[in-house]
């Protein structure tokens, strides 16, 4: 009995011990510690609420990258920042339970993120993108950063699932884009009970190739008009040997990120010296 209870006892505090990797989950006190543990690093995983073929559920593309971005802050610790899926996603407004951002809010909303995160110790921000369509948004925020000084850095990681060693595709990868073979077959990783696989040939998820423009002329209705149905590929090919390779993949690089963040000690030191420089132009030596 005796014996029993002082394990109980044990296993508590070592699991009080162990801090989560999750933000909302550590207390203001394991917070601290967690800051420290981190070096300073954290995740900001970035998904989005849309249509994901008539196979996934709307919020794929966050419950695919905080999986990712939670199993990797395990194995290099971080602290892995809440929900957020506030990013662009205007050419899926014509479907149901997309929730899409103006353009102002979207770049606003980030950087009070961010600069919430910093003032609370996170001098190394890595935005965990796993939603396509902010490809764009996040390089240009990180851009951005160098409009005015801040004390932190962000990095962005783009979504990277394929590697050496890779199973075999059934599709071809270049229309393998949105809901199709590989992104399901993560899914089937990270969520198999919202996976509703047979319902993925319900539609077409086929290039419907509609703009005839020369290579190089860019346009914002391009996704639209090759995939009006919010489908690019198909989801039927998944599988979950192929999920499993892409999920370790991913996190492995999330992994590497991380810990290549932590040893970065010239970001931050060379923005400084940007910001400062910035001020005076006319002193920088020509
Ligand atoms: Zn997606």
């Amino acid at each position: 009995m005796y014996t029993s209870l002082l394990l109980a006892i044990q296993v508590l505090s070592a699991s009080q011990n162990k801090l989560s990797v999750h933000w909302e989950e550590l207390t203001a006190a394991d917070f601290k510690d967690g800051i420290a543990r981190a070096q300073g690093t954290c995740l900001l995983p970035f998904g989005i609420m849309e249509k994901h073929g008539p196979h996934l559920p709307l919020g794929n593309d966050l419950l695919n990258v905080r999986y990712v971005a939670l199993n990797a802050a395990q194995q290099e610790y971080a602290i892995v920042f809440p929900e957020y899926y506030f990013g662009q996603i205007f050419e899926a407004k014509h479907e149901p339970g997309t929730v899409a951002y103006s353009r102002g809010l979207q770049l606003q909303l980030l950087q009070e993120t961010t600069d919430e995160m910093a003032r609370n110790g996170c001098k190394k921000i890595i935005i965990v993108n796993g939603h396509g369509g902010n490809n764009s948004l996040l390089p240009f925020f990180a851009q951005t950063q160098l409009e005015a000084p801040h004390d932190y850095v962000v990095y962005v990681l783009g979504i990277a699932r394929s590697g050496p060693g890779e199973p075999k595709h059934k599709t071809n990868p270049a229309t393998d884009m949105h809901a199709g073979e590989s992104e399901t077959s993560v899914s089937m990783i990270a969520r198999p009970d919202l996976v509703h696989l047979d319902r993925a040939p319900q539609e077409s998820g086929a290039d419907q190739a509609r703009l005839k423009l020369p290579d190089g002329l860019y346009t914002g209705i391009w996704w639209y008009a090759r995939f009006p149905n919010h489908y690019a590929g198909e989801g039927a090919a998944a599988t979950r040997e192929l999920g499993d390779f892409e999920a370790k993949t991913w996190i492995n690089g999330v992994v590497q990120a991380i810990r290549g963040v932590k040893a970065d000690q010239e970001s931050l030191r060379l923005q400084t010296e940007f910001y400062e420089r910035s001020k005076h132009p006319l002193e920088t030596p020509q």
